[in-house]
């Protein structure tokens, strides 16, 4: 850890708190604005998500080509992935290129926690405090703190006594982890122990996985993308990122619109057979109405069912391993050898679904009675996902309301981006915003891009502050429902609707709409002069809007496929 002064009185335009790629892109796009900023990141680099979950096969689902910012022809130019799904370490230097290229390191201060945030309601301006000491002031506060950066480490009775080491996947130790020769313990079967669970088996002497809720996932069929494969998206880059905008998901892949029960059963195994081979998260636009229609959704969850019977050779441990809850309810997980790795003679599967983990022993797990002499524990036990960064952040805006209290019964946003009774407060990919169901970069893009319009339109009109209106923002959470009731997914218990941390309230947080029409919104409000917020202008100033859309978001979207209308006709696919 760096030591360094602690910053006191000192003024900014603008304080960002995150460096992963939300923050690196603000902090970016604040420079281009003539606008003085500081980024706060808890961790040693940039990097966020990439920075902290080192875990053995750590690695991009959405296609690294795709995966990346777009915001720089020259970035798309000259940085080479090597696989379709780049390792992590990869994806870590890609953050620490962009940083370096575009000399955004100088405005960070690592190892250092944001713990307070507060409004000045008299000087309209933020004071941001750090766990280092510092207390700065500055007109707006950027939330770049990311939708999985919390890490979810549920109670177990006696953990503090266990002999060996717990990792969480979330937290992985900066020099990695061996385990050669070493019983090894996985507890979760979320996309993070399916990428690490056949690593660690090559290693492990033993391993016991233990599963509470059977996962579906697809192969990724990941390989080294080749010099002329490469050169061929780059040739067509501009092409591609346009198409990719205009898909619900944010990420370009061919999908079919028809609906799966319109098909024979031959016609849909010879589809499913074809989109298994493609693999990966595009498996899900086999069919465009998979995730609104149950019995459609049934014909999907049989094929992967019985690929789960065809690959696993003891029936009991395939049953175990066949999910019996909605196809892509949970988020689907992409896979490279997950079911195969339980053919290892190493490696045993324990179902905790009915009997939970009972407690830890100093030399292993208990479950229904019975104990597994474990060396060292992962667990693969997630995030508590959208919000619980916010939740560590003593976060006071108007009149001193915290979002603690203002989201007790579940998160509240303007489009996700702002809230009421919080000036000048932005949230990127905040609950109600696409965020987690589109490619995640894509959406910070957007994002950022519509917040530095909406900061430059405030400073060209000398508006002090921009504050969302009550009614637009309870018009948008009920949106944000009113969609989510559309699809299966708010059907099940996931992370989507905060059933994985007890004691939350479930509400469907992310916005399930899909990105265009996310977009669209976006731009409309802006061109209508801000709709729906208030902005604290003096009267002599008060101006047309200056509407500065950032160019690429007026790029038509593909909205014949993706409007509304196909949305409440269930047929869109999300991702
Ligand atoms: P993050 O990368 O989470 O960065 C937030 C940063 O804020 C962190 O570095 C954190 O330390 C910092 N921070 C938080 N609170 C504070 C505070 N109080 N003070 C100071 N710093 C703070 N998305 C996809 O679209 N495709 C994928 O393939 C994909 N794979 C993923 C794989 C894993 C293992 C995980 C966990 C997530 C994955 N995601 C994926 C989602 C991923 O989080 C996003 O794609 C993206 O990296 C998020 O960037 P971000 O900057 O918004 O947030
Ligand atoms: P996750 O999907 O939330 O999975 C957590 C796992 O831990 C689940 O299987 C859960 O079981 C289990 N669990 C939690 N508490 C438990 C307990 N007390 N006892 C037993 N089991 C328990 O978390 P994740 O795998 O870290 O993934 C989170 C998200 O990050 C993903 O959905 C994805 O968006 C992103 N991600 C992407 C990739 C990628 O492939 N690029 C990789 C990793 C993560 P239940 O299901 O029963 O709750």
């Amino acid at each position: 850890m760096t030591d360094r002064p602690a910053e006191v009185g000192v003024p900014f335009d603008a304080i960002v708190v995150g460096a992963g790629f939300a923050g690196l892109y603000m902090l970016h796009r604040l420079r281009g604005l003539g606008f003085t900023a500081r980024a706060y990141e808890a961790g040693s680099g940039v990097g966020g998500t990439w920075y902290w979950n080192r875990y053995p096969g750590a690695r991009c689902d959405i296609e690294s080509m795709q995966y990346s910012f777009s915001f720089s022809d020259e970035l798309d130019q000259e940085w080479d992935w090597s696989e379709k799904y780049a390792p992590q370490a990869e994806i870590l230097s890609y953050a620490n290129h962009v940083a370096d290229r575009f000399d955004l390191r100088r405005d960070i201060r690592f190892d250092t926690r944001v713990t307070a945030a507060t409004f000045d309601e008299a000087g309209k301006h933020w004071t941001v405090e750090t766990d280092r000491g510092d207390r700065v002031s500055a007109r707006f506060c950027i939330m770049a703190v990311g939708c999985l950066s919390a890490p979810n480490r549920p109670h177990f009775e006696g953990i503090d006594d266990f002999g060996g080491p717990v990792y969480h996947t979330g937290e992985w130790p900066q020099d990695g982890v061996d385990f050669t020769g070493l019983r090894v313990g996985v507890i979760g079967t979320g996309s993070s122990a399916i990428q690490s669970i056949p690593i660690i088996a090559q290693q492990a002497a033993a391993l016991t996985v233990f599963q509470r809720t059977a996962t579906y996932t697809v192969p990724a069929w990941n390989e080294a993308l080749t010099p002329e494969y490469r050169q061929s998206v780059k040739a067509s880059y501009p092409a591609l990122r346009a198409k990719a905008r205009a898909r619900p998901t944010g990420f370009y892949f061919p999908f079919n619109m028809k609906p799966a029960l319109e098909a024979s059963p031959e016609e849909r195994e010879q589809a499913y057979e074809a989109a298994w081979a493609r693999g990966g998260l595009p498996f899900l636009g086999a069919y465009g109405d998979l995730l609104f229609d149950k019995a459609a959704n049934d014909t999907i969850a049989d094929f992967a069912r019985a690929k789960i019977r065809g690959i696993v050779k003891d029936p009991a441990t395939a049953e175990l391993l066949c999910p019996d809850n909605v196809f892509g309810c949970k988020r689907l997980c992409v896979d490279t050898g997950y079911f195969e790795t339980y053919n290892l003679p190493h490696v045993k599967l324990v179902d905790v679904s009915k009997a939970p983990i009972e407690r830890f022993t100093k030399g292993g797990i208990v479950v229904a009675g019975t104990e597994y002499l474990l060396d060292a524990v992962v667990c693969a036990t997630g995030f508590a996902a959208m919000i619980g960064s916010f939740d560590r952040i003593r976060i006071t805006g108007r009149d001193g309301l915290t979002l603690a209290e203002k989201w007790r019964a579940g998160p509240r946003t303007y489009l996700g981006v702002a809230m009421a009774g919080f000036p000048n407060l932005f949230t990127i990919t905040g609950p109600g915003s696409p965020s987690v169901l589109a490619s995640m970069i894509q959406s910070i893009e957007q994002h950022v891009d519509w917040m530095v319009d909406c900061m430059a339109h405030l400073r060209d009109t000398g508006a002090r502050s921009i504050e969302a209106t009550h009614a637009a923002e309870d018009a948008w959470v009920e949106h944000v429902n009113e969609v989510a009731q559309v699809s299966l997914r708010s059907t099940c218990s996931s992370w989507y609707v905060g059933a994985n941390i007890p004691g939350r309230p479930r509400v469907f947080m992310p916005y399930i709409g899909g990105f265009p029409v996310y977009v669209q919104k976006c731009n409309e409000v802006m061109s209508a002069g801000f709709e729906g917020f208030v902005l604290d202008a003096p009267a002599a100033s008060n101006r047309e809007p200056t509407v500065r859309l950032t160019e690429r978001w007026r790029v038509p979207l593909d909205i014949d496929v993706i409007s509304p209308a196909a949305v409440a006709a269930r047929r869109v696919p999300v991702v």
